[in-house]
């Protein structure tokens, strides 16, 4: 196949996959436009490029996973990111939700803890040219990035057993964050906290969710 019908098969699957976002209740133009710009194709392994815009989760190396598009879309969604949005992500993986909050935010800073799948993804994004609002730090995301917060938005793409009390200190007023709760694969609670005031927390759950662990001081124990 040329490269052409390639990128005109993509762009079909693409358009299949945004239409499949819209039909679960993804309203946010926002975020269906950062969906339709990037290419995940470009962020899961080479020979699972066919499956690329089902809406799935697929393997991506350390045992890890790119998300499925629909939990990328509906956590970004509910995470209400603005242009102006300092925004902080746990969990890099493939790089994939990073180069889709780069598209809606100010500046990402996202850190994952596998050195190899944060250097991987970093060169994804730079090949994407999606690096110039993007920070990716090796490290363990569960202390969060004291330094750089607070964060309009902190989306944790792992499962821990609570919301890591760094990453609330973090949060700035009106800020919200969002993460999967328990550990389970397919009970933990995809779980909202809003920042209402200096010690104002309001947690709401949202769905039912499958994810990896977050590994970590304040996630679970390795
Ligand atoms: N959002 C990613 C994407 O689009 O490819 C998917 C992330 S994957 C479901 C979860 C990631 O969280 C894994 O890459 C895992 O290594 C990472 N992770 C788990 N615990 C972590 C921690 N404490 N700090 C940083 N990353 C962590």
């Amino acid at each position: 196949m040329s490269s052409k019908q390639h990128t005109e098969q993509n762009d079909d699957r693409r358009g299949a996959m945004l239409a499949v976002l819209r039909r679960r209740g993804i309203v946010s133009d926002t975020v269906l436009d950062a969906m339709a710009e990037v290419p995940r194709d470009l962020f899961v392994p080479e020979h699972l490029a066919e499956l690329a815009y089902e809406d799935g989760a697929l393997p991506i190396g350390d045992g890890q996973t790119i998300s499925q598009p629909y939990i990328v879309a509906l956590m970004t969604e509910v995470a209400d990111i603005k242009p102006q949005s300092r925004v902080l992500e746990v969990g890099t993986g493939s790089g994939y939700s990073t180069a889709i909050l780069s598209r809606i935010a100010g500046h990402v800073f996202s850190i994952e803890r596998h050195d190899s799948l944060a250097i991987a993804a970093r060169r994804r994004l730079g090949e994407a040219g999606y690096l110039d609002n993007v920070s990716i730090v090796v490290g363990d995301g569960t202390l969060g990035l004291p330094e750089e917060g607070p964060f309009d938005a902190i989306i944790v793409t792992a499962a821990g057993p609570r919301v890591p009390e760094a990453l609330q200190a973090q949060l700035a007023l009106n800020g919200r964050l969002v993460m999967p709760v328990g550990s389970t694969p397919g009970a933990q609670k995809l779980t909202c906290v809003v920042r209402d005031g200096d010690s104002d927390f309001r947690t709401e759950v949202l769905a039912t969710v499958s994810f990896v662990p977050l590994i970590g001081a304040q996630g679970w124990q390795r």
